[in-house]
């Protein structure tokens, strides 16, 4: 974590507000002009019921979609404007994903899987995109199984390939949406130790969709959304001052 300000902004909402089918008579806001900030020490879960909203702003902070009204800051750059070349290039180099499905490509191994988001940012990996995605293999416990493509692998393992590829480009933000639904408790355990070492060890942010109480019950910070407002922001005692 050394090398990172523990406190630098990586997030920052300013009302921030999504409407979907804008324009028809389906149009229907769903966000209602959120403000919340996140550092790179933040190890926050983000809870509340189906259809509060989660996964609408995990796709709004990661540039999958745009806001209907407010900005967003990613490592202070505003990025509602922003046009699609810049956001791509910014999602890549600043964010990782793990999603519920893991969406590895069974055609590759697990090494090349790891390695894709390096080489859709800088075409061949190099020696040292090689050694980093070995290391992250060995990191997330898969050592030796750098050639077994997705089908030869347990869901636990899958996903810790999805991690390992959300963090190959040591992104400041990781974003998970309920990374551990589709896994037994055992491994969904081992995943979310992962995102606590990989946030303790490289400083880098950590929100986590969960419906897991045993889960968000580790972070740091409880966010919690309620029809489209943040309804309670809560940080555990032994981290007062996360994040806001
Ligand atoms: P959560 O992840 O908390 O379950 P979502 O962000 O998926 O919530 O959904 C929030 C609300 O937005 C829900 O009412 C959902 O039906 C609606 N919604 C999500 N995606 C779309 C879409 N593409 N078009 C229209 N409505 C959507
Ligand atoms: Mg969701």
């Amino acid at each position: 974590m050394s090398e990172h300000d523990a406190t630098q902004e990586v997030v920052r909402l300013q009302g921030l507000r999504k409407s979907y089918n804008v324009g028809t008579p389906t149009e229907v806001e769903v966000l209602h002009g959120l403000d919340l900030r996140l550092q790179r020490r933040d190890f926050a879960a983000l809870v509340g019921a189906s259809g509060s909203g989660k996964s609408t702003l995990l796709n709004l902070i990661g540039l999958l979609d745009r806001p209907t009204a407010g900005e967003l800051f990613l490592l202070g750059q505003p990025t509602r404007d922003m046009e699609d070349a810049g956001r791509t290039a910014l999602r890549g180099s600043a964010i990782g994903f793990v999603f519920q499905f893991h969406h590895l490509i069974q055609a590759f191994t697990a090494l090349e899987n790891v390695l894709m988001p390096l080489m859709v940012a800088h075409g061949k990996p190099t020696e040292e995109h090689l050694e980093r995605a070995h290391s992250l293999l060995g990191q997330v416990g898969l050592k030796g199984l750098e050639k077994r493509k997705p089908d030869q692998l347990s869901g636990g393992q899958q996903q810790r390939v999805a991690v390992a590829r959300a963090l190959v480009t040591r992104p400041a933000l990781l974003l998970a949406d309920e990374p551990t639904g589709n896994l037994d408790s055992k491994s969904a355990a081992e995943v979310f130790e992962l995102f606590r070492k990989f946030n303790r060890e490289f400083g880098c942010a950590v929100l986590l969709v969960t419906h897991d109480p045993r889960m968000s019950e580790q972070c740091d910070r409880t966010i919690t959304l309620v029809d489209g407002h943040i309804e309670s922001d809560t940080a555990l005692d032994s981290n007062p001052a996360s994040g806001r």
